[in-house]
């Protein structure tokens, strides 16, 4: 029988290290369907303290990878965790949910032969209800992600379209916003998002009594939406109408009864007082008319319906501030995009490729090499080298002998700034070695920028992940050693060295 091909798929959780992750995993695991190629852990506390080891059920193993998040939100997480993956298909998870028995099987059909325009694929969320009574103003909360558009807690995206658009932009640093941000980019170059058949059922985590006025934080990531999206962004995002202008109602009121109590009107005061009481009525009224009215769910609703309406307001203007002091969003590397540096593979793109090579008499510059960086040079670009040079860690040459070929190298080709040298074996499993994005981010951070304004041009895939993983823009110059399959991949191909320094170059000429 000719079975069609298993879509490739990593799937991507970012993680604080929830025990509901052993869960997931064990869910996984258990699925009926194709496992996925890759299970990539981010592990996204701040304090690492103990490393995260998950308990990896059998069939897992060698899927799972657990990879460093650096504590950044998840918007961060999942960009890294998307740049590690080497599948077509990347399928985001939230760390507490709990994926149906045949999940996968699910996951495979929904993603299957989608028409090439296709972006993302979207799963179905099911939150529990309470058995016996109406839901809770927190679990009604919770239980509006069943009927939001894009929610990465279950969103799948092809990776080339992460890749084109950028991924997540980190500026949003919360759980909010950045998924629905994503679905208005992805959407606006032309991409389609659908919905499969697949669903996973989300828990109502325990919470304070006061989450509700903690959840106001997100006002202030609105009006980054509509800077990026315009006005009119939650109606193309499919998001619920805010409160924001009714909370401004009781806010003023409030702060016109303290403003003219203390300018001795008390006229004015009343009435101002009369309009903060009308208004913060009227919302505790809406929020408890569809819950239980058990006392503590009352009493709840009354304490923070008084203070949902001034933090509301509170939070959206320091969004406001904040959003025109921000920074551009941080994405990869992109053409178009000057930079600040450019790091160099050494073997087979700087110089012709002898492997294991010891000796500084057998290094022979690629043509055009000396040519091409002068070029960048004399345009005030920062030069580097990223190499692997597993033979030290395979013991086939030494440290010094490195040494020695890198400084004829600097005689031929040189100076370079900075030069990141990866000594480990594959099987190692360092962070740094190639197409892991360690000699990247130290080069950069050597040279006191950062990775996504550098370029990384290299002649295999390894070096093209590496960039990608770092964030950084990549562009391959194919040599005889260079797969069709990663010239394929590849998101910019040039023709040789000269032609990679054009297209560098090319972002420094104009306005
Ligand atoms: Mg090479």
């Amino acid at each position: 029988m000719l079975r069609p091909p298993t879509t490739r798929v990593a799937v991507v959780v970012p993680t604080i290290g929830r025990p509901s992750l052993d869960e997931l995993l064990r869910r996984l695991a258990t699925s009926t369907g194709p496992l996925p190629q890759q299970v990539l852990l981010v592990d996204d506390r701040r304090e690492r303290t103990r490393p995260l080891v998950p308990t990896t059920p059998a069939s897992l193993a060698g899927r799972v990878q657990v990879v460093p998040g650096g504590g950044r939100g998840p918007a961060h997480a999942r960009n890294v965790g998307w740049r590690r993956a080497t599948t077509e298909w990347v399928a985001f998870l939230d760390d507490d949910v709990a994926p149906t028995g045949h999940w996968l099987a699910d996951l495979a059909i929904d993603l299957r032969g989608l028409p090439y325009d296709v972006a993302g694929c979207q799963g179905h969320i099911e939150v529990l209800s309470p058995t016996g009574r109406a839901r809770t103003d927190w679990e009604r909360d919770v239980a509006g992600l069943e009927s939001a558009q894009w929610a990465t807690a279950d969103m799948a995206y092809r990776r080339r379209v992460l890749r084109s658009v950028g991924g997540f932009d980190e500026r949003f640093p919360r759980a909010y916003r950045e998924d629905a941000d994503l679905g208005l980019r992805v959407t606006a170059a032309g991409w389609r998002i659908v919905r499969g058949s697949r669903v996973i059922r989300h828990p109502v985590r325990p919470a304070p009594w006061w989450i509700s006025v903690r959840r106001q934080a997100g006002n202030a990531d609105d009006p980054l939406m509509a800077m990026r999206h315009g006005p009119d962004w939650r109606q193309s995002a499919g998001a619920p109408h805010g409160r924001f202008r009714r909370h401004l109602v009781p806010t003023t009121g409030l702060a016109a009864a303290v403003g003219s109590a203390a300018a001795g009107r008390r006229r004015v005061a009343h009435i101002a007082l009369a309009v903060w009481i009308g208004g913060t009525a009227e919302f505790a009224w809406r929020r408890i008319r569809p819950g239980p009215r058990t006392p503590a769910e009352l009493a709840t609703m009354v304490a923070t319906s008084v203070a949902i309406p001034p933090v509301a307001v509170y939070q959206r203007v320091r969004g406001m501030v904040a959003a025109r002091r921000r920074p551009p969003a941080r994405e990869c590397g992109a053409p178009g995009r000057a930079a600040d540096a450019v790091l160099f593979d050494r073997d087979g793109t700087l110089i012709v490729d002898v492997p294991y090579n010891g000796d500084p008499g057998r290094v022979t510059p690629v043509a055009g090499a000396r040519r091409a960086l002068d070029r960048l040079r004399a345009a005030g670009v920062a030069l580097g080298v990223v190499t692997n040079q597993s033979g030290v860690g395979r013991g086939r040459l030494g440290l010094g002998a490195v040494d020695a070929v890198n400084r004829r190298i600097d005689e031929l080709l040189g100076p370079f700034d900075v030069w990141a040298v990866c000594p480990h074996r594959p099987a190692d499993g360092c962070g740094c070695r190639k197409p892991a994005s360690g000699l990247v981010d130290e080069a950069a951070r050597a040279l006191g920028t950062d990775a996504i304004r550098c370029v990384v041009i290299g002649d295999i895939g390894g070096d093209v992940d590496a960039a990608l993983a770092a964030g950084a823009r990549a562009i391959l110059v194919p040599n005889a050693a260079t797969s069709p399959a990663e010239i394929a991949t590849a998101p910019e191909v040039a023709s040789d060295l000269d032609d990679a320094v054009s297209m560098v170059l090319a972002a420094r000429v104009g306005p």
